[in-house]
C-alpha cells in the first residue's frame, strides 16, 4: 500500500458530497463556499498514542473520538459543522487499521453531514490532527468570556463517566475501591463514554442567543469552567452535591470518589455553559427536547477561580486540576 491509496480508502468513506464542497480531496487545496452572512468557526485537536489514546484502542473507536473531540469545539461556539481536514502519520501503512479508522470517522461525521475535504498523510509515531470548519451566524457565536454575575452554570448530560470508564481500562479486571457491584455491562457502558463521546452539537446550537458564555468540558469541570471565569473576570461557586451524574458512575464508586471524577476527570465533552436566571426555564425545556438535557449546577459571583461547596456550605477541596500537557 501507497500513500494514494491510503488516501483513496480514506477519500471512499469520508468525502461526503456537499454543495459548500467546491473541490475537496485531490487537488492542492480545497476550495469551500461559507454561506452569506456566517462567520466560519474553525477549531483544531490532535490524538497522539499513548497520551489521548492507549495504544491498543481499536481503529475505528479512534477514528471517531479524533473527530469527536473537533465536533465538540465547535458545539461549545454553536457552530453547525460542514467541514473537516486530517493530518495522518501512521507508523506503517496498515490499510486494514485505515479501514477502520475512516469508518469510524465517517461513522459520526455522516451524522452531521459533514465533509472530509482535505489532509496529510505521513509516516511516524501514530498521531491524529484534526481541523474542523463550522459556521455560525455574525455576531452569535458563544464566546468564553460572556459570563455576568448573577447567572446560573449548567451542564448537559453527566460528568465523571469516561474518567471512571479510563480507570477501568487502567485496571483492567481489578474492581476498584467501592465497585464490588460493578458489572461488566457498566464498566462497558463507562469505556463507551471515554472511546465514544458524543459531541453536544444540536444543544451548542439551541444555547444560541441564550447563553452568556459556553465550554466543551474536555480536561475536567473545575478546569473548564475555571476558562470561563477567567475570560469573564468573575468567580463561580459549584454545588458539589448537585452536579449530575449517570446510573453507571453511582455503580462504580462511592460519593467522595464520584465528586471527584465529576469535578476533575477529563474527557467528558459535555458543554458547561452560563445564562440568565429568566433564561434558565425555557432553556432547560428546549435542551430536554434535544435529546440531551442539561442540570442547573451553580452559580457567577464576583471574585475569581471556581469554588465548591458541599450541601451545608461547607468548601470541598478540589484534588486534581485539568490535565495539562508540559506540566
Ligand atoms: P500535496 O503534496 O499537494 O500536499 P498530497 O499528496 O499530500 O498533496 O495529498 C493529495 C490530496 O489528498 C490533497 O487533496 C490532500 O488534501 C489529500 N489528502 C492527503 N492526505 C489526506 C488525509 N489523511 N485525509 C484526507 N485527505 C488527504
Ligand atoms: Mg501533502
Amino acid at each position: 500500500m501507497h500513500e494514494f491509496d491510503l488516501i483513496a480508502v480514506i477519500r471512499d468513506r469520508c468525502a461526503a458530497t456537499r454543495e459548500d464542497v467546491r473541490l475537496g480531496i485531490g487537488d492542492d487545496a480545497a476550495l469551500l463556499a461559507v454561506p452569506a452572512g456566517h462567520i466560519l468557526a474553525v477549531s483544531t485537536d490532535t490524538l497522539v498514542a499513548g497520551v489521548h489514546f492507549q495504544q491498543g484502542t481499536s481503529a475505528f473507536e479512534v477514528g471517531w473520538k479524533s473527530l469527536a473531540v473537533n465536533l465538540s469545539d465547535l458545539a461549545a461556539m454553536g457552530a453547525t459543522p460542514a467541514w473537516a481536514t486530517l493530518a495522518l502519520t501512521l507508523p506503517d501503512a496498515d490499510v486494514r487499521w485505515v479501514r477502520q479508522f475512516a469508518d469510524g470517522f465517517a461513522a459520526l461525521a455522516g451524522e452531521f453531514k459533514l465533509a472530509l475535504v482535505g489532509g496529510d498523510t505521513t509516516q511516524g509515531p501514530l498521531s491524529i490532527t484534526v481541523t474542523v470548519h463550522g459556521f455560525v451566524p455574525d455576531g452569535a457565536a458563544l464566546l468564553r468570556s460572556g459570563a455576568r454575575v448573577g447567572d446560573a452554570v449548567y451542564v448537559t448530560g453527566t460528568l465523571g463517566d469516561a474518567a471512571a470508564g479510563l480507570r477501568c481500562l487502567e485496571r483492567g479486571q481489578e474492581v476498584p475501591a467501592g465497585s464490588a457491584t460493578a458489572s461488566v455491562a457498566l464498566r462497558e457502558s463507562l469505556i463507551e463514554r471515554l472511546q465514544r463521546p458524543t459531541p453536544r452539537v444540536a444543544q451548542g446550537l439551541a444555547l444560541r442567543g441564550r447563553a452568556s458564555a459556553c465550554i466543551d468540558i474536555s480536561d475536567g469541570l473545575a478546569a473548564d469552567l475555571g476558562h470561563i471565569c477567567s475570560a469573564s473576570g468573575v468567580g463561580a461557586e459549584i454545588d458539589v452535591e448537585s452536579l449530575p451524574a449517570s446510573s453507571a458512575l453511582f455503580g462504580f464508586c462511592d460519593a467522595t470518589t464520584c465528586h471527584a471524577l465529576q469535578l476533575s476527570g477529563g474527557d467528558d465533552y459535555e458543554l458547561c455553559f452560563t445564562a440568565a436566571e429568566a433564561q434558565g426555564p425555557s432553556l432547560l425545556g428546549d435542551l430536554a427536547r434535544s435529546g440531551c438535557g442539561a442540570t442547573r449546577i451553580g452559580r457567577i459571583v464576583a471574585g475569581r477561580g471556581v469554588s465548591v461547596r458541599d450541601a451545608s456550605g461547607n468548601p470541598v477541596v478540589v484534588l486534581q486540576s485539568g490535565w495539562e500537557h508540559f506540566r
